[in-house]
């Protein structure tokens, strides 16, 4: 074990005012959602005030409620000086803060988070942001236990004539399990759902997108999104702010 170790480190995901100039802040790590108090971190001039933002990893020390000592270690400029790219981003922070009750393997989802703000940190195209943040919430289905059935048939496991992909059942369907075609997503997009959910986080990056967004459109994509929100909303009973009011601009 190295020092390293441990070092308490998080992602900043949410926060909100407190009383007598002081701010809650809830931070995504190793061990899950933790909340904690910074003092005086609304007054401008604190030393605490830099390192209370949402969007934030930081290394830090506290004592019971109480936030001692923090510093920044990545502040994700990239995104932040982007306001469409922020805004997009703002659903992956919210259904962190959300979501997490429901996560088991904290190690995991903290990694997780880290590395996909990285990749959409270090972007290059801003046209592929929302398929990151698509991937996110692909993958996240994994890590809340409600993952969808992709490679098999969800009723009989046959792995041949997978016509597409029911929301009711959570997976694939064959033709022989299939009784209603018309509840079936059975279009191009399905195949995309699937790449997304099976490939690597560390294949991924912009080069590997930009070959991907090739064989899809944008209804593809619209699609997509659309089946994931209701995925959420089956599964978890979760509804996005944040995507309602990006929506609403
Ligand atoms: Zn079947």
């Amino acid at each position: 074990m190295t020092n390293n170790e441990d070092k308490n480190i998080g992602i900043i995901v949410k926060n909100m005012d407190y009383k007598d100039d002081s701010k809650i802040i809830f931070i995504i790590t190793n061990e899950g959602l933790i909340s904690l108090i910074a003092r005086g971190a609304n007054k401008l001039k604190s030393k605490n005030n830099a390192y209370t933002k949402i969007l934030t990893k930081i290394e830090y020390n506290s004592k019971g409620k109480f936030i001692t000592t923090a510093k920044i270690i990545h502040n994700y400029n990239n995104i932040k000086v982007n306001i469409d790219i922020y805004t997009k981003i703002l659903i992956i922070l919210e259904m962190s803060y959300v979501l997490a009750p429901h996560i088991t393997d904290y190690e995991l989802f903290f990694r997780f988070l880290s590395d996909i703000l990285d990749l959409i940190n270090n972007y290059k195209y801003s046209d592929l942001i929302n398929l990151y943040v698509l991937t996110f919430r692909i993958k996240l289905l994994y890590l809340l236990g409600v993952a969808p059935i992709l490679s098999k048939c969800v009723s009989c496991g046959r792995k041949e004539n997978l016509i597409g992909f029911s929301l009711d059942n959570g997976g694939m369907l064959c033709l022989n399990c299939a009784s209603d075609l018309n509840k079936i997503n059975h279009s191009n997009y399905i195949q995309l759902f699937r790449i997304l959910y099976l490939t690597k986080l560390d294949k991924l990056n912009d080069e590997y997108l930009i070959e991907l967004n090739k064989s899809y459109n944008e209804e593809d994509i619209e699609n997509i999104d659309k089946l994931i929100n209701s995925y959420y909303e089956s599964y978890l009973g979760f509804k996005s702010k944040s995507k309602e009011i990006l929506n609403k601009i």
